[in-house]
């Protein structure tokens, strides 16, 4: 098969995992039968010092030809970089909304797996995170509550703020069709979390999903209001698989579902539009504090390269050979200095990526 795929390697650490993630698919590539072209563009910082913004039209264009873009990280250290002192739509972060926008990105992807060997890192009693878990976040990405109009308005001296939470069945269903499908390459169960007790828009929400459930009879749907999903998500998280919710409730639970497997350098995503492609990104930042040290995670990247294998090209098999190499390597003992535990050995973004890339 050949794989079309842009790299936006942008700023920090970004450089120095995308290679490595390069690195591992290429041996996948090699092992599979598989042939890769990559094109890479500037986005974020590395834009705006080269062309003065954050994302240049041409970049779009290079984006959308593509069947995948695999991305590091964008963004400095906001407190001392210039692109800091830039207007809101010439810094970093603009550049990754225009192509969010540019690509109709709508649905998010985050999954949050605790390996048995960072166990340690689990900020959970060990009575509930010996269980494991495994799960995706899936989130609504471009309706709801952010996207919704807003005023803020004064009457009779008193102000008041307006935000407005609009979704239409077309919008749902869409991401529905996403996470049951996801739901299909995985444990085949379904949590659709929404406030139905309480919101119109949860309970067309619920309708919806109800209605694209029929169409997936191998799929186990439930339905749980979010704050029972944020209590159940650090009482009980191995009960879930694909986790399915609106943008707001996205946000805030795919943070705590991250924040309960303790390590950041672990933790790939993935942004889909309503065809086959995706723009897969580690879920950390930039991390400018560690950049060009040799120092910095590349696995998260490696599993965002991993999902990406398994959403935009169906290459299960080759998907699962990436996860297991990261299974092994941890199981043979070694570590980037943030996952760093007594008994391990050592190592860096490069090593790591040269181990993984061993174990294809
Ligand atoms: P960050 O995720 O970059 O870093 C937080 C902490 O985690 C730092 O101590 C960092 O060294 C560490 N860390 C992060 N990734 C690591 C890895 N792979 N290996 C080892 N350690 C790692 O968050 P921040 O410091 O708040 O943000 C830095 C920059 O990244 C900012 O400009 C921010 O806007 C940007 N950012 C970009 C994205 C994106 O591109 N999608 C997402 C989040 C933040």
């Amino acid at each position: 098969m050949n794989l079309n795929i842009t790299c936006i390697p942008g700023d920090g650490i970004g450089p120095e995992i995308v290679r490595e993630a390069k690195k591992v698919l290429d041996k996948v590539a090699e092992k599979f039968g598989h042939h890769i072209t990559y094109t890479d563009i500037l986005m974020g910082g590395a834009s705006i010092d080269v062309h003065g913004v954050p994302l240049t039209e041409e970049a779009i264009a290079t984006a959308k030809a593509a069947d995948a873009v695999l991305m590091g990280s964008i963004g400095g250290d906001t407190s001392t970089s210039p692109w800091y002192k830039l207007a809101p739509n010439l810094r970093p972060e603009a550049g990754l909304l225009a192509l969010r926008k540019a690509l109709n990105l709508f649905a998010n992807l985050r999954p949050a797996v605790l390996y048995d060997e960072l166990a340690g890192a689990c900020p959970l009693k060990e009575e509930i995170s010996k269980a494991g878990f495994d799960m995706m976040i899936m989130r609504e990405l471009t309706g709801g509550l952010y996207f919704g109009e807003r005023k803020t308005v004064e009457e009779n001296g008193v102000r008041k703020a307006i935000d407005t939470l609009t979704y239409d069945e077309n919008e749902i269903r869409r991401i529905a069709i996403k996470g049951f499908d996801i739901a299909m390459k995985r444990k085949k169960k379904v949590t659709s979390v929404d406030k139905a007790n309480v919101l119109d828009s949860s309970r067309l929400w619920r309708a919806v999903v109800n209605e694209v459930a029929k169409d997936y009879p191998e799929v186990t749907l439930e339905h749980m209001l979010v704050d029972n999903c944020a209590m159940q998500l650090v009482k009980d998280p191995a009960q879930f698989d694909v986790i399915l919710t609106e943008n707001m409730f996205g946000d805030i639970l795919s943070d705590e579902a991250s924040m309960v497997t303790g390590s950041i350098g672990m933790l790939a995503s993935a942004s889909l539009n309503d065809t086959k492609f995706g723009l897969y990104e580690p879920s950390h930042g930039s991390a400018p504090d560690i950049a060009g040290k040799d120092i910095a995670n590349p696995i998260a990247t490696v599993l965002s390269a991993s999902m990406m294998l398994r959403y935009s090209f169906d290459l299960d098999k080759e998907a699962d050979a990436i996860d297991q190499a990261v299974k092994k390597v941890l199981q043979d003992g070694y570590r980037t200095g943030d996952i760093m535990s007594e008994g391990c050995k050592q190592v860096g973004c490069t090593e790591m990526g040269d181990l993984l890339a061993e174990r294809i």
